[in-house]
């Protein structure tokens, strides 16, 4: 609130004007009856003072008549007009006949207006002159005519003097009043009000109204300490009121039983959940896990027992899940929620859902003994499944229920054909698990071939899965999972080690060759990558030159300085090391000039429309060009056709792999192949 209101509206203005008026009223009809007092006495001093001096006059004049002496009357009239102020003066007979007179004008003056209404023009007097009081003859009259000119004037002034100084004793009074009043009243009021202003009305306690230096003890005071009393208890009944409010808001939100989140909680917590899932593009599972049975284990325990297993079942889901990234829930008697956010794939949901069995299936203790249950778990995600909260929720209660009906103690995800593939996956993960004791793996060797020299100079191992139910398992369906769960680390060290194992079989018989092995991102990235190689080589007596390693460019530059500190490492020690795929990433110069590689690999895609698509042979082209600038060789991978061969070397391209020349082949063929093949180009060449 700002105080800059209207002037006319303020207090100290309205009282002004208010005491102006009054003052101005009463310093007017003072001074007007003090005037009109005045000129009440002026008129019958005039009067008076006409009769004193005709008194004075009085036996001269008499005399005159009596003795008929117009001289001594001539004289007594003149004598009369020594006063300015005598505008006629005439002696006459008792007949009238004038014995002696003289008369002057009246005086001029532009006043004379208003006064002549006052005083008259002029005042005539008349006495009779006589001589024996006690029987009186009268002998003639004295008249004398007074001009009130004069005396009106003087009034005048003196009016006019009363009138002002009554006007302005009336208006130093005001003001006096109004400064006071002002000091005293309107000035403390203001402050108050400024003071009033900063009360914060969500708190006013916080900010009580000062008093006013000097008016702590009057009306102000009082009034102060009253409102500021009136403030606490508002800020009081306001804190009562917040507080009841937040224990219903307590008692809505969370779950009296377990003290987990209420459905309406969850539904808030997870709609911030999906917006910032929207933002970052991450997914968010909801796991809706409802207990099997739960209500015959209360027919049979009681529900005193049952509230106890609830309770352990939530201590365990917060503990269990204390991560940032988990919600936790109960929805309603044996439902629980877990939301899992700031996922990248929906398959990391099929590793939490299990995760959750697993814990749904630990016995809980209740009443002396202990319980074992298990819960099934319906999962739906965001945003796959759907993009609406209520949604969402309603699809991970649906798939639950749905999910019992099939068999407990199991999850499923709300999509079937991701529930199929999560249930694969997992299954598949399960499997790899145990593939590297089961002897499942074992590795293909494809030969790598000079173009300019037409012989076999290496071979690139490559992993196969004979899984003893679903047959022969292709690397690009089980690898990328095994990156997932980390399951690479151990299969890529066992890649290595067989493969160098084989290189030196191969070089004992004579046949020296270079072994390229592909490492990936998650191998590249393990702190001791270049201690496990070197141990490998050296426990096969490999020369490290015998060594190349396959890395994809994308692997590097998810961890650049760390990824190019290690391959600088391996360089040293004389590994060598080509960049696979290279064309499908960020190819960048800068980046490849940093690189410490000898090899590029041009990704298969480009080679095998060589000729048929113009971007892919320009691509080709580039990378060729690109090799020979940076002193690279280039290899091409996926060479299928005659004439795929024959323009790569062309254009300068050194080696080749692909069915072409030979597919992956095991250890035993491969020794074969290249047997026959270098026969065959001996036969060419003769
Ligand atoms: P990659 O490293 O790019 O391997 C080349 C893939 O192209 C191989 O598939 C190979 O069989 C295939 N190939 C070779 N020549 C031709 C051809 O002329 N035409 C066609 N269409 N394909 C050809 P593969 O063996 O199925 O391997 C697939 C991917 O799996 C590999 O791609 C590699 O990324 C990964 N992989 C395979 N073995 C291993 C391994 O031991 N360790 C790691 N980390 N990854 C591996
Ligand atoms: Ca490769
Ligand atoms: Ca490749």
């Amino acid at each position: 609130m700002k105080t800059s209101f209207k002037i006319e509206h303020r207090l100290g203005y309205r009282i002004l004007r208010w005491v102006l008026s009054i003052a101005l009223v009463s310093g007017i009809v003072l001074s007007a009856s003090q005037i009109v007092i005045d000129a009440k006495r002026v008129s019958t001093d005039l009067d008076r003072q006409a009769y004193q001096t005709m008194a004075l006059v009085r036996d001269a004049a008499t005399q005159a008549v009596f003795s008929i002496d117009e001289e001594l009357a001539q004289q007594v009239v003149d004598g009369l007009f020594e006063q300015q102020t005598v505008r006629l003066a005439r002696i006459t007979h008792p007949d009238g006949q004038p014995l002696g007179e003289r008369t002057r004008p009246l005086q001029q003056a532009p006043y004379r207006p208003l006064t002549d209404t006052i005083f008259l023009a002029e005042r005539s007097y008349r006495i009779e002159l006589s001589r024996h009081q006690s029987q009186p003859t009268v002998y003639g009259y004295l008249e004398m005519h007074y001009d009130t000119g004069p005396t009106a004037e003087s009034w005048l002034e003196r009016a006019t003097l009363t009138f002002g100084s009554g006007l302005a004793r009336a208006m130093i009074l005001a003001l006096v009043l109004f400064m006071v009043y002002h000091l005293l009243l309107t000035k403390p009021l203001l402050k108050i009000i400024a003071s009033l202003a900063q009360v914060d009305p969500d708190h006013p306690d916080t900010r009580l109204i000062t008093t006013v230096k000097g008016h702590t003890r009057d009306e102000l005071g009082l009034w102060v300490n009253a409102t500021n009393n009136l403030l606490v208890a508002i800020s009081d009944s306001q804190k009562k009121q917040r507080e009841a409010e937040e224990r219903v808001t307590r008692l809505s939100r969370f779950d009296k039983l377990t003290g987990l989140p209420s459905r309406e909680y969850l539904l808030s917590l997870l709609k911030s959940a999906m917006d910032d899932a929207r933002k970052q593009h991450k997914v968010t599972a909801v796991f809706c896990c409802g207990i099997d049975d739960f209500k015959s284990i209360n027919d049979q325990l009681g529900y005193e027992n049952g509230d106890l297993i609830l309770q352990g079942i939530a201590d365990r889901l917060d503990s269990g899940f204390n991560d940032r990234d988990f919600l936790k829930a109960r929805l309603g008697s044996d439902q629980f929620v877990l939301v899992q956010k700031q996922l990248a794939t929906g398959y990391q949901a099929a590793i939490t859902a299990e995760k959750l069995l697993e814990l749904f299936s630990q016995p809980v203790p209740a009443h002396n003994r202990s319980i074992t249950l298990t819960a099934t778990i319906g999962v739906a995600l965001f945003p796959n499944d759907a993009d609406e909260l209520d949604r969402l929720l309603q699809y991970a209660e649906q798939t639950m229920t749905l999910a019992k009906d099939s068999g407990r103690n199991s999850y499923q995800f709300y999509v079937a054909s991701v529930d199929q593939e999560m249930r694969e996956r997992k299954q598949l993960e399960k499997d790899m698990a145990r593939a590297l004791a089961e002897n499942e793996f074992h590795l293909l060797y494809q030969p790598q071939i000079s173009l300019d020299t037409g012989r076999v100079i290496g071979a690139e191992a490559l992993i196969r899965w004979q899984h003893p139910e679903r047959g022969l398992i292709p690397p690009d369906h089980f690898i990328p999972l095994s990156e997932l769960n980390g399951q690479i680390v151990e299969i890529g060290a066992w890649v290595l080690d067989q493969a160098c194992r084989q290189a030196a079989e191969w070089a004992a018989n004579g046949l020296s060759l270079r072994m390229a092995v592909n490492l990936s991102a998650v191998q590249l990235r393990q702190d001791n990558i270049l201690a496990i190689v070197l141990d490998t080589l050296s426990r096969h007596r490999i020369p490290p030159g015998g060594l190349e390693l396959e890395v994809t460019e994308t692997s590097v530059m998810t961890n650049l300085e760390d990824a190019i500190s290690k391959l600088q490492l391996l360089k040293r020690e004389g590994i060598q090391i080509a960049v696979d795929d290279f064309g499908t990433g960020y190819s960048s110069l800068t980046y490849l000039k940093r690189m410490p590689v000898q090899h590029l690999k041009i990704d298969k895609q480009f080679v095998q429309d060589l000729l048929v698509n113009e971007d892919d042979t320009r691509i080709a082209n580039t990378i060729i060009d690109l090799g020979k600038s940076l002193n690279l060789s280039v290899i091409a991978e996926g060479v299928e056709t005659a004439e795929q061969e024959f323009y790569l070397r062309q254009r300068g391209c050194q080696l080749a792999q692909g069915y072409y020349f030979s597919k992956p082949l095991p250890a035993q063929e491969f020794v074969s192949f290249v047997a026959e093949f270098h026969g065959k180009m001996a036969e060419n060449n003769a």
